[in-house]
């Protein structure tokens, strides 16, 4: 029989100088209780100061002589459950590798901090009233347009009872609301201890819909290939409202019944209550949730549970993909596109590519779902490595919103110089006679300084890369942010001679304030970073805002994910044009998704939405494209200009930063990275070197930032120069 006498362990120090395992005596005491992947104390340098690590192997003998060996001090959790996740440890020095981390990084991202499980107070809404009574209820609410009370009423009545935090965190309904039901005798709320898990609650009742002939046609492609021992992934391209939820969830219950676990992963700005019941109402308390506002313990118990097979499905953001499930069958990945998608601190991990990687380890299924697929994924449909399937109507006989374009260089022409295009401002008076709602979404991601001309739309670009250039430093010159391109302010329109050409700098603010002057009588509700900074105060304007307690939301990205909100029947798109001159190659591929995710919030009752596009680039195809909510169309043209200027996913690319707050220091080792890799470049067809340039943000925290891009149609390439760049 083997022992393990030694143990080699990660320092929880992050310093790159540490970052390889050192060796320890394993005491007498702990060898039969450690395992792989536990926490320890161990002393660590001359004065022996304690330390915590992780064990990444167990041995039984040891290369170094034995009295210069030092003895682990003890376990950091003794009456936590083990790890005992090789598994893990496996995931974790993948991720090192692959996205350059120390590997303390990596183990602390993959691995939860333990925590002995204890109790804590949980608060339960269940519905006391009888059904009948109920319901008679809530057709008063709704006569009154109590909408929030009738929205809780209306909830508990499908699932019987329902988490506190749960009820007013995605529900939106405030405490007031409860009191004064529970106060009419109709719902009760009680306090319990519970294992902290975060939902809870009966089977709520399904509606067993039959799924449409392609929804079948999906289930079945997928779980075939399952069973085939070939799982491999799946793209499912699918209109919103097109049923892709309801695909998850019959292949998930596939998954289940064959003896096998599933991780759902959801943008976590995207889960909405809808969604859960959905999910309760099918896998009952077998379902569990992980979202930010969970605890480091809380969490961990969710993957303890998992671990111990008390729960077969878990929904959650990234995180959720570290669940240690016994026998993982399927990943499923919703609005695969979503940048949240990407950590990014340290490691900067995607979840797509590390979703595919766990589930080639665990021979699962990779279930990728979006509207508007990220093109990376869709080009490797048609490449044959991900089987596509599509779902092209929607199954509610809900209509896509109809979609105007306005051209505010016409407007501006005819002398509007406002921020509203006639067509829009005619539209909000009418929703306002009408008491319906309207959302104006402020294109703002472009805000860092692009410049382009007000009256005839031209835009200053890069005249290698196509890209936009950007506003930079005092004297707001000019700059590429992939060769290093860069020329001096433009005062005056070289396309037309106007000199109204300047960087965008309208906030939601000023926004917020034009519509006050213009419509006095509208209850605006304004939504972005600075009204936003409190930790409820996102939920706290959703909520309000779908109590009907404003009549036009203005707000960032924030407001065009996931929610529905029945009675809007106009979104107002201004500056779309923002995020297409952000100085990034992506730059497109982002406005149309953004573009048909706002477009799609419009209209989601039984009133046929309206949708208007404010742009001075109404002739761009990304704008046209997302307009018609054709995807195929604008992925065509995409991947010409992709592959004519050789970006990803045509090319794959390499970024090379430097940081220093020595300015000639930073550009020095640029341009010796520079200089290595066309050293490196010698074998046919060469590598596309470009840069160096100033970096999209040129100086952050006093420190400079410089980058180069290297291009080639060979991935591995690319990691060679990066190893050897690295080391
Ligand atoms: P997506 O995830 O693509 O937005 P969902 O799965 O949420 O789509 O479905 C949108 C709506 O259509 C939901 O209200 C859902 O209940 C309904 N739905 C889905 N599949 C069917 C079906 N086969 N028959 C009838 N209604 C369906
Ligand atoms: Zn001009
Ligand atoms: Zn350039």
């Amino acid at each position: 029989m083997t022992e393990n006498i030694y143990a080699d362990i990660i320092i929880d120090i992050s310093h790159e100088r540490l970052d390889h395992p050192f060796t320890y005596r394993v005491p007498v005491e702990m060898r039969s209780s450690v395992r792989v992947g536990d926490r320890v104390f161990i002393p660590f340098g001359k004065g022996d100061t304690m330390r915590m690590g992780y064990v990444v192997a167990l041995r039984d003998s040891c290369s170094y002589p034995a009295d210069k060996v030092k003895t682990i001090a003890g376990p950091c959790d003794p009456n936590a459950g083990h790890n005992e996740n090789e598994r893990a440890l496996r995931l974790a020095l993948w991720i090192k590798e692959h996205y350059g981390s120390t590997a303390i990084t990596a183990l602390k991202t993959v691995l939860p901090i333990r925590k002995s499980v204890r109790p804590e107070e949980k608060k339960t809404i269940r519905l006391r009233a009888g059904r009948s009574d109920a319901a008679e209820r809530l057709r008063f609410y709704q006569q009154k347009h109590q909408v929030a009370r009738a929205r809780l009423l209306e909830g508990l009545m499908e699932v019987g009872e329902q988490p506190y935090s749960l009820v007013t965190d995605k529900l939106h309904i405030t405490t007031p609301t409860i009191k004064s039901l529970e106060k009419a005798g109709l719902i009760e709320v009680s306090i319990e201890q519970s294992l902290r898990n975060p939902v809870k609650g009966g089977k709520a009742e399904v509606k067993e819909l039959n799924l449409s002939p392609e929804q079948q046609s999906i289930v079945k492609g997928v779980l075939s290939d399952f069973d085939s021992g070939n799982p491999g992934v799946s793209l499912l391209h699918g209109i919103t409202g097109s049923g892709k939820t309801e695909v998850y969830i019959r292949i998930i219950e596939g998954i289940v019944a064959r003896g096998r676990q599933a991780i759902m992963l959801i943008p976590e700005i995207a889960l909405t209550y809808q969604t859960l019941l959905r999910f309760y109402g099918h896998f009952g308390d077998r379902v569990s949730v992980m979202n930010s506002t969970l605890s480091e313990g809380e969490k961990f118990d969710q993957y303890e549970r998992a671990r111990r097979g008390e729960i077969d499905v878990i929904i959650g953001p990234r995180s959720a993909l570290f669940t240690p499930f016994p026998a993982l069958g399927i990943i499923v990945m919703d609005e695969e596109h979503e940048g949240s998608y990407k950590n990014e601190n340290m490691p900067k991990y995607h979840a797509r590519e590390v979703a595919i990687k766990i589930a080639e380890w665990d021979h699962a299924a990779v279930l990728l779902g979006s509207a508007t697929p990220s093109l990376e994924s869709y080009y490797q449909a048609e490449n044959g490595e991900f089987r596509l399937y599509e779902l092209n109507r929607r199954l509610t006989g809900e209509n896509l919103p109809e979609v105007i374009i306005t051209d505010m260089r016409a407007e501006l022409k005819a002398g509007n110089r406002s921020i509203f295009s006639e067509q829009l401002q005619t539209r909000i008076e009418d929703r306002l006679d009408k008491g319906e709602q309207v959302i104006l979404f402020l294109n703002r991601r472009g805000i860092v300084g692009s410049v382009s001309c007000r009256s005839c739309g031209y835009v200053v670009k890069c005249p290698h890369c196509d890209v936009s250039l950007t506003e930079h430093g005092r004297d707001r010159h000019l700059v590429c942010h992939y060769c290093g391109f860069s020329m001096p302010a433009v005062k005056i329109c070289p396309e037309c001679g106007s000199k109204y050409i300047a960087g965008f700098r309208a906030g939601t603010e000023k926004v917020e304030e034009n519509i006050k002057q213009m419509f006095p009588r509208a209850r605006v509700l304004r939504m972005d970073a600075d009204t936003t900074t409190k930790k409820d105060s996102y939920e706290k304007i959703l909520s309000k805002f779908s109590n009907e307690e404003a009549d036009i939301l203005v707000g960032t990205q924030m407001i065009v994910k996931g929610h529905d909100f029945p009675k809007v029947t106009l979104v107002g798109i201004l500056m779309a044009d923002l995020s297409l001159n952000t100085g990034d190659y992506r730059a497109a591929e982002r406005t149309f998704q953004l573009l048909t995710q706002a477009a799609g919030r419009a209209g989601r009752g039984s009133v046929k939405g309206e949708v208007v596009i404010q742009t001075y680039e109404p002739d761009n195809y990304a704008i046209r494209q997302a307009a018609k909510q054709d995807y195929k169309a604008f992925y065509n043209e995409e991947m010409e200009y992709r592959k004519l200027l050789m970006y990803p996913p045509a090319y794959h690319m390499l970024a090379v930063q430097v940081k220093d707050p020595d300015e000639n220091r930073a550009l020095n080792t640029i341009n010796d990275v520079r200089m290595f890799v066309d050293d490196e470049n010698k074998t046919e067809p060469l590598s596309t070197v470009i840069g160096p340039s100033e970096a999209q943000l040129s100086k952050v925290r006093d420190s400079y930032r410089y980058v180069c891009y290297i291009k080639d149609e060979k991935y591995d390439k690319l990691v060679q120069y990066k190893d050897r760049i690295e080391s």
